[in-house]
């Protein structure tokens, strides 16, 4: 595959077109059509040259969970055809800064969010992340009051609702997380007819969400590679 001699990440592209080619095969055995499934690589803290190698091999949605991070790169990348996701706990009083490179929002889990994100200047796309753990320090709403939080994001201007999001937590089957996800979806679908979306599944745990219905995959390292240290 050749991308204009830019190699500076050996590899890279090699594994790309593997995760690309097993979300193919899972898709097909579990009768999805690929082209509805939107892969985001998440590149936290990868260089900014890794994600400009993407960029040049093809992938158009990347994936960030911190908000400093995510603006560097996305300012010194502004050239690139690249949609922003940002999908990691969110401080409110960052939340304005994000609207202004993210394309869309994964991680939204309470009120004080969607008030900080309120605007009359355009839609954002968003969704809301359930927490599938009992441990309230893990991002996301408790499901129970997923009901509430959906009637609230749909009367903030400025915000279009995609679906849900979450992460398999690690002492759950991942089947049964996501198929509780998709429940859910289902159960919120009468004040909420449009949010079908669900983004979940990563790079261990991808085949069981497309089984489950995922629309949004959230790959990091099968693709990048191992994650250098946060520095
Ligand atoms: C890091 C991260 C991912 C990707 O994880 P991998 O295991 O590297 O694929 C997906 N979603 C969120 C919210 C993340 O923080």
């Amino acid at each position: 595959m050749s991308n204009g001699g830019l190699e500076l990440h050996p590899g890279l592209a090699e594994r790309l077109a593997g995760v690309q080619s097993r979300i193919a095969d899972a898709a097909r055995a579990a009768d999805r059509d690929a082209s509805s499934i939107t892969t985001i690589v998440v590149t936290k803290f990868q260089p900014a040259t890794l994600v400009a190698e993407l960029s040049s091999l093809g992938v158009t949605d990347v994936g960030e969970n911190r908000h400093q991070e995510a603006m560097a790169k996305a300012d010194e990348l502004a050239g690139l055809a690249l949609n922003w996701h940002f999908v990691g706990q969110l401080q409110s009083k960052k939340a304005k800064q994000v609207r202004t490179y993210a394309r869309v929002i994964h991680s939204i889990d309470r009120p004080a969010l969607l008030s900080a994100l309120a605007s009359t200047d355009g839609e954002l796309d968003c969704f809301l992340q359930v927490n599938l753990t009992d441990n309230p320090e893990r991002g996301g709403v408790a499901p129970a009051e997923l009901p509430a939080l959906v009637e609230q994001t749909l009367s903030t201007a400025g915000l279009r609702l995609l679906g849900l999001m979450a992460v398999a937590p690690l002492d759950v089957e991942p089947r049964r997380a996501f198929a509780r996800v998709r429940e859910l979806s289902e159960s919120i679908r009468g004040i909420a007819p449009q949010a079908t979306a669900l983004s979940m599944g990563m790079s261990q745990d991808f085949a069981a969400a497309l089984a489950e219905g995922a629309t949004h995959l959230r790959i990091g390292t099968a693709i990048t590679g191992n994650r250098p240290l946060p520095g």
